[in-house]
């Protein structure tokens, strides 16, 4: 399988596209968000000057990001992986492109997922994630509301809302994503990376989408 970078709006779906393919394709999965979060909780001080502007529904400066993907990334490599919510800004792009060269990694697509800005937000207010496997439900939508009321099916432990998950910062968030994170898609497209995937099918057809996208030639 090849190694993915997801783009898409807040809530399109990367976290359970992603989550699937861990448990099912064994994947591997680096979320720069929930880095980011996992310094908020520490406590470190890099994690209290995050909260924030985590919190505000901005971007977290690309100096920042970079230099907590360059110190990991590499142990994410041992099996294909996802990149989520990395790269988000055309500085990241160029970025990544440079540590995939000197890593060797070539084996990428860049797979954008297409969702209309109503259906994020009705994703963004519904939206539960377990606090211990990061897993995400959603109250919005029929096929990830969890099996019992408000527990992770997984864990079983209470699921939570995160901070920036409402409409106020949603919109935050959404600009970001206009402003920043688009120009990447041409960016992708000149390199002949970008893979189309609507998300707005069955759970089901858009994960075998992605999959038909994925598979080596
Ligand atoms: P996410 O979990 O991907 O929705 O990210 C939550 C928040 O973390 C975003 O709203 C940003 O404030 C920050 N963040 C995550 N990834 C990045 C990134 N690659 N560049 C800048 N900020 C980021």
């Amino acid at each position: 399988m090849k190694n993915i970078i997801f783009i898409a709006p807040p809530a399109a779906g990367k976290g359970t596209v992603s989550d699937y393919l861990v448990k099912n394709y064994h994947y591997e999965h680096l979320s720069t968000g929930d880095l980011l979060r996992e310094e908020i909780q520490n406590g470190s001080e890099l994690g209290k000057s995050l909260e924030e502007i985590m919190a505000s529904g901005k971007l977290v400066s690309d100096d920042i990001i970079l230099q907590l993907v360059e110190t990991k990334l590499q142990s994410y490599l041992q099996k294909p992986f996802i990149l989520d919510g990395f790269p988000r800004t055309l500085v990241q792009a160029e970025a990544l492109e440079k540590m995939l060269l000197t890593l060797g990694v070539t084996n990428n697509i860049a797979i954008y997922l297409d969702i209309p800005k109503e259906e994020a937000i009705k994703r963004v207010t519904g939206r539960i994630v377990c606090p211990k496997c990061k897993r995400s439900y959603n109250l919005n939508h029929e096929e990830l509301k969890p099996k019992k009321d408000n527990l992770c099916d997984d864990c079983m432990v209470e699921l939570e809302k995160r901070s920036d998950d409402n409409i106020d910062t949603f919109a935050v968030r959404f600009d970001a994503y206009l402003e920043n994170t688009s120009p990447i898609l041409d960016f992708y497209a000149s390199r002949k990376m970008l893979k189309k995937v609507d998300a707005m099918t069955q759970l089901n057809e858009m994960f075998q989408n992605i999959i038909e996208e994925a598979k080596n030639d």
